[in-house]
């Protein structure tokens, strides 16, 4: 791709950033639809001052990591209703200098399931109360989706579910649950600790579909286990590959290259599956 006088300027702020895959991904969709964007890592500690930079440099878009998810909340000229409920923005669009928020965290998550599960009148486990259990929660809730929250903290369980005005269970009575699908948000299984698994392989029987949203390993123990029992599954390189697809969306007026985004990004997490 040739940069010049036009480029227009992507890209993601967090601290640390270096490792992010969204450079790879949303680079790779740029150049497949001819635009001429680029899309760069920018390791931000000072967010208030990135924000005055974002707007008076004319960049499009950016992608918002940890930490700065929901500091950034009150710099913003407008926010998606659904990210002001979260409480956490993941994609700023910028637009004749005006920054509007949005979550797209809750959408790659929704979409994510739904290739192994039907959400229609369906009841979703939710393990754990974490961030990223907020923003599904709130995006099943959105789908109209039963929720149940159960966490190792019972007190956070009953906060986030509180919220999200349904059940919490607790850990230890998840056996007695008939549910659709099941979603693990903790960090329960990811490397090193491969050899770790929220729930115990009996309990996956009876639960049709199982998503991690853990996505290094690509296949975690639990997804494992439960593929053994029958259970559909889908692991977390999904999640992250459909907030970025609806990122593009909203950047750029056209549809996404989902197929392009999802080779850049699985063959640098070493997995086609
Ligand atoms: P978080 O806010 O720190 O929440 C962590 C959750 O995990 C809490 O519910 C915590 O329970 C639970 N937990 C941690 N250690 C546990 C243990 N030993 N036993 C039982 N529960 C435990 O983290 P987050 O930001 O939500 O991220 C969670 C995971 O999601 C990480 O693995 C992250 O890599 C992954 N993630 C994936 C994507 C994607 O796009 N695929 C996006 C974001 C995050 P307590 O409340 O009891 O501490």
């Amino acid at each position: 791709m040739d940069v010049d006088g036009k480029t227009r300027l992507y890209g993601i702020v967090g601290k640390p950033v270096s490792h992010s895959l969204s450079p790879a991904m949303h680079n790779a969709a740029f150049q497949h639809c001819g635009l001429n964007k680029i899309y760069l890592a920018f390791d931000v500690e000072d967010i208030t001052g990135a924000m005055a930079g974002l707007r008076s440099l004319g960049i499009g878009g950016v992608s918002v990591t940890m930490p700065h998810k929901q500091a950034v909340i009150p710099l913003l000229d407008g926010i998606d209703p659904v990210a002001q409920r979260i409480g956490a923005v993941n994609t700023l669009l910028i637009r004749d200098g005006a920054i509007r928020g949005y979550n797209t965290d809750w959408i790659g998550a929704v979409q994510a399931l739904e290739m192994i599960a039907d959400l229609s009148a369906a009841t979703v486990l939710l393990l754990g109360a974490g961030g990223s259990a907020r923003a599904i929660g709130f995006g099943l809730k959105e789908k109209g989706v039963q929720v149940i929250v159960a966490n190792r903290t019972l007190a956070k369980g009953q906060a986030l579910a509180g919220e999200l005005d349904c059940e919490c269970c607790p850990l230890a009575e998840i056996d007695h649950l008939n549910v659709d699908a099941l979603v693990n948000t903790t960090s329960v299984g990811m490397a090193p600790n491969t050899a770790a698994t929220p729930i115990s392989q009996t309990l996956l029987e009876n639960i049709p579909a199982v998503m991690d949203i853990i996505y290094v390993p690509s296949e975690t123990r639990l997804l494992r286990e439960a593929k053994e029992v029958g259970c559909k599954t889908v692991n977390g390189m999904y999640m992250l590959l459909y907030q970025g697809v609806a990122q593009f969306e909203l950047w750029n007026d056209c549809d996404a290259p989902v197929e392009v985004m999802r080779e850049a990004l699985f063959s640098r997490l070493g997995s086609s599956s």
